[in-house]
């Protein structure tokens, strides 16, 4: 039993120091459990947040304890007949081949026969499409004509959150980094600005969303942080409202950002409003279902990044802070 084990709490970036991957016996199934082997991981930001020791919404993941990680894969071995060996299942597990899962902590039973590969519970059918779908039309609650704003547009999140926008009758403008991002943001995800933030300063940035958006930004779905949303927020329209999903551009950083113009937000009468896609669990069924209509119609594509290897689990996590992942970030294990 391969495990990516966090071997101490990064400082900044994290470097391959801070992890080990260790070889194990497989865990046998706890009574009334059953071990899961791990075929698809899910590298997201958040684990970023995990790894520290900072309050939040979840414990950190203790040292020497393997990566936390959302994983799709098959039922080992089992000791509870609702889950039979073979099944495939989705758990909040960690990056290792084989997990022992307690009774109790199960999540669902996946039926890989729904969809192209078992990943799509990750991405189309998982968190991704929920937290792009509650985090707009709940928190935002956009309005036909609004001009809604997506960082990391190109991103798993940012992709799915313009194409929802567009689909609600939003005129969409997203922010990503580079001329290849920036296309598909257009040609794929219906954006009908982009900006490309990579080398610009703050000046430049607000110019851009300035001309993007002349009667100024009624919704923001935050993604970055960082001197993007200073620049966002300057250019807000009367009464916006601000969703804050993410702020990864903040996530490796020793010190934090600071917005410098949160003044802004009372002088345009706007609404910040922090945002945690857990909260609509209730609700996961009804959004899964719009999202999969979407697509079946043909109105919405969501993408995947499938990377390969346990052994290359520092460097594909590490694609998300560069941005070389183009899609929703999976890492193939199995
Ligand atoms: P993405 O697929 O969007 O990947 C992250 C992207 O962020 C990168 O591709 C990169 O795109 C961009 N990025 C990374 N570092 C920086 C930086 N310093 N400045 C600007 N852009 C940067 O990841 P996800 O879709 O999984 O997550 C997107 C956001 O949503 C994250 O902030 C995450 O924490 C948040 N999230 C929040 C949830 C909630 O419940 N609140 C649930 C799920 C996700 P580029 O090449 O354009 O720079």
């Amino acid at each position: 039993n391969r495990r990516f084990i966090l071997r101490r709490r990064p400082q900044g970036d994290p470097v391959p120091q801070d992890f080990e991957l260790v070889e194990e016996d497989i865990p046998a199934p706890p009574p009334g459990g059953f071990t899961m082997r791990n075929v698809y991981c899910s590298l997201d930001p958040a684990q970023r947040g995990w790894m520290s020791d900072e309050e939040s919404y979840m414990p950190p993941i203790p040292l020497g304890d393997a990566v936390r990680a959302t994983c799709v894969g098959t039922v080992h071995a089992s000791d509870n007949p609702d889950f039979p060996a073979g099944s495939w299942v989705m758990n909040l597990n960690a990056i290792e081949d084989y997990t022992a899962v307690e009774p109790g902590h199960f999540t669902a039973p996946v039926d890989v026969s729904l969809a192209d590969s078992p990943s799509r519970f990750l991405s189309a059918m998982g968190a991704v499409g929920l937290t792009a779908y509650f985090g707009l039309t709940e928190v935002a609650r956009p309005q036909k004509g609004e001009t809604l704003c997506v960082s990391a547009a190109a991103g798993a999140v940012g992709s799915v959150v313009g194409q929802i926008g567009r689909i609600m009758g939003c005129r969409t403008i997203g922010i990503a980094g580079g001329p290849e991002k920036c296309r598909r943001l257009v040609e794929d995800y219906g954006y009908d600005v982009a900006i490309d933030y990579r080398g610009k300063d703050h000046d430049a940035l607000r110019a851009e969303l300035a001309s993007a958006a002349p009667d100024g930004i009624d919704i923001v779905f935050e993604n970055v942080g960082g001197q993007i949303l200073e620049a966002e927020i300057f250019e807000l329209a009367k009464k916006a409202r601000i969703v804050l999903c993410g702020l990864i551009s903040e996530y490796n950083a020793v010190e934090p950002h600071g917005l410098k113009n949160l003044w802004q937000v009372i002088v345009k009468e706007a609404t910040l409003h922090g945002f945690l896609v857990m909260d609509y669990a209730p609700r996961f069924a009804e959004g899964g279902a719009q999202i999969a209509e979407w697509m079946q119609q043909g109105r919405m594509r969501i993408d995947e990044d499938v990377q390969h290897g346990i052994e290359n689990s520092y460097d594909a996590f590490m694609r998300l802070f560069s941005g070389r992942n183009t899609g929703k970030l999976i890492l193939k294990i199995g």
